[in-house]
């Protein structure tokens, strides 16, 4: 194992204690177990790096677990979307993609096993009363009135339930442990309920009783052969269920199983619950939506897998309980695509400029690197001609010397072409800017900008070729850090999450930009062509991330800091 890349946690340690011991023969099996009730996000990313990682690290196994108990909520579309994302983020089940309903005849049989030693009853309590019979944290449960029919009753009944004689909620089977427990969930936990009229995904209207999660967890990884059952936190207390569901059967195996406290993002929500009330009221624009903090909403806003991997590593796994600052995970995306993304030109607010002494009717093509610092991307083609765009926030008539663009009677270099000169400013009527007229220095192609006496370099597209383009800029989703804070998170949803910008252009290399492609577009940031609404002659771009943290608090916003010298490459 590379410590370099990969930090070690206390659940590393587990595992080396336990290899060291030879428990499992030293074998390392994990598994990921969403439920597919929908997309999956960022928080679940954190137990995928852990799952996928560790079985690679050891060189052992990850199963693909859907744990499909509730036909309810769950749907097709969110198994192929959770198999989607987590193949999107690198990692790989080969031919191990189990789902929990493979096993409800096990589970069944397991269940009356349960039964016949005892261990099981039928409980016709309604679920008001099972609660009040359950007692509270400082006082003890009562025995259910059916807690002492005999196991022949039992079986008659669970098998009546199956063949689906009572109605919903009318009788439950139930574990018997012990109603005094300290610990709620082992006072005689439901492990079956009847539920009529639901179509299960996997196995149709072949059931009507449905085992609950903390019976079919611990029996599934069981039966998979699981080594360390990797969950988080909220699952502590419902260890100790876990182990007795494996104590009183005749499992082949008894997986460990281990928490470690969930990934809560700042600004963020993170309960597909939550997740599901956005997109079913519309808040936003489906669990792609790349405001959203889904694996889904992500891919699409432009972030790599490589930066989800990096996010993952650098938060480490602990049992501490805490909110990550997202912009650590803006940190990681800028990090890997300044690496990995090419650049290009866009020039979001449009500002005419007609370089006078260029002819008209003219192109010349001059050639700029892809990426500053990786020769291996090669190289694009711009056009130059005699009108080219600029944006107005790089035109001022008046500034001061730290204003490192174009002003009136200034020199400028314009990104990979020519050093131009402004010579006058034409307005409209209300006395706004609406074009410049400029001039060029031809000798200024390779020449140091030193010598032409330029205040900055600037970037451009050329009028008559640039592509028409959509840019989508993203704020936070949400307007304060802990928006769960309340029941009214959707009281606190940013109304300025989202801003178009039309009317933009890119460089016309991009005229056949896969959707997808992500971009460093200059001295403004990194871009990704969407994937869902982006038309070869309408481009629509996302922007992932802005060039820098403009949040980060030692940072001012000084003009000086959008200068094209810094910001380029
Ligand atoms: P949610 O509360 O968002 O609905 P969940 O825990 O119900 O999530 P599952 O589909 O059951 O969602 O989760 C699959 C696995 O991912 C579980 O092992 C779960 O512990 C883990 N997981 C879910 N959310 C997070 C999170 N925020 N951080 C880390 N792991 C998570
Ligand atoms: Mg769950």
């Amino acid at each position: 194992m590379d410590d370099s890349t990969t930090p070690t946690n206390f659940i590393r340690a587990i595992i080396d204690a336990d290899r060291a011991a030879g428990k499992h023969q030293g074998r390392v099996a994990t598994r990921f177990p969403p439920e597919p009730n929908g997309y999956l996000h960022i928080g679940h990313a954190k137990s995928i790096c852990l799952n996928f990682g560790i079985a690679e690290d050891y060189a052992g196994t990850c199963n693909l677990r859907f744990d499909d108990t509730n036909p309810h909520k769950e749907n097709q579309q969110y198994v192929e979307a959770i198999e989607e994302d987590v193949r999107w983020l690198g990692y790989d089940w080969d031919d191990r993609l189990f789902f929990a309903s493979d096993y409800f005849h096990q589970l069944h049989g397991f269940a009356v096993e349960l039964i016949e030693s005892g261990k099981a009853y039928v409980c016709e309590l309604t679920l008001e009363e099972t609660r009040d019979y359950r007692g509270t944290l400082t006082e003890p449960g009562r025995d259910s009135p059916y807690r002492g029919r005999s196991v022949n009753e039992n079986l008659d009944l669970f098998a009546r339930m199956r063949a689906g004689e009572f109605p919903d909620g009318s009788k439950t089977l139930r574990a018997k442990i012990d109603m005094a427990s300290p610990n709620i969930n082992m006072r005689d936990p439901v492990i079956y309920r009847i539920k009529h009229g639901a179509i299960h995904h996997q196995t149709g209207e072949e059931w009507c009783i449905y085992p609950m999660y903390d019976f079919t967890h611990p029996i599934s990884d069981a039966l998979e052969g699981i080594t360390h059952s990797l969950c988080t936190l909220e699952f502590e207390d419902h260890r100790p269920l876990y182990d007795w569901t494996l104590d009183n059967i005749s499992t082949p195996c008894h997986p460990q199983q281990i928490e470690f406290s969930r990934l809560n993002l700042k600004y963020t929500v993170m309960s597909k619950r939550k997740l599901t009330q956005l997109v079913d009221e519309g808040h936003v624009d489906g669990w792609d939506d790349p405001r959203m903090p889904t694996i889904a909403g992500l891919r699409r806003r432009g972030y790599t897998p490589e930066s989800i991997r990096e996010f993952c590593r650098r938060i480490g796994i602990t049992k501490a309980d805490n909110t990550v600052e997202m912009g650590v995970l803006e940190t990681c995306a800028r990090e890997d695509l300044d690496r990995s993304a090419p650049r290009a030109m866009a020039v979001l607010r449009p500002l005419k400029v007609i370089i006078e002494n260029y002819p008209a009717n003219v192109t010349e093509e001059l050639t700029a690197a892809r990426h500053p610092k990786d020769p291996s991307m090669g190289s694009r083609t711009l056009i130059l001609e005699r009108e080219v765009l600029i944006d107005r926030e790089d035109f001022r008539e008046e500034a001061p010397r730290k204003f490192k663009r174009l002003v009136a009677g200034g020199n400028v270099r314009l990104r990979n072409a020519y050093v131009i000169r402004c010579e006058r400013v034409i307005k409209d009527a209300d006395g706004e800017v609406i074009e410049l007229r400029c001039s060029y220095y031809p000798d200024t192609l390779e020449a140091d900008p030193e010598s032409a006496k330029v205040r900055g370099v600037i970037h451009w597209v050329p009028a008559g070729h640039a592509v028409a383009a959509e840019l989508r800029l993203y704020d936070r989703l949400f307007r304060e850090p802990y928006p769960d804070a309340d029941k009214d998170f959707k009281g606190r949803l940013n109304p300025d999450s989202l801003r178009v910008l039309t009317g933009c252009y890119v460089e016309p290399s991009l005229a056949q930009a896969e959707p997808g492609s992500r971009y460093q577009f200059e001295r403004e940031g990194y871009y990704c062509v969407d994937t869902v609404e982006s038309q070869p002659d309408r481009l629509v771009f996302n922007r992932t991330v802005t060039l820098r943290d403009s949040r980060a608090k030692m940072q001012t916003r000084q003009p000086a800091q959008l200068d094209g010298s810094t910001a380029v490459g």
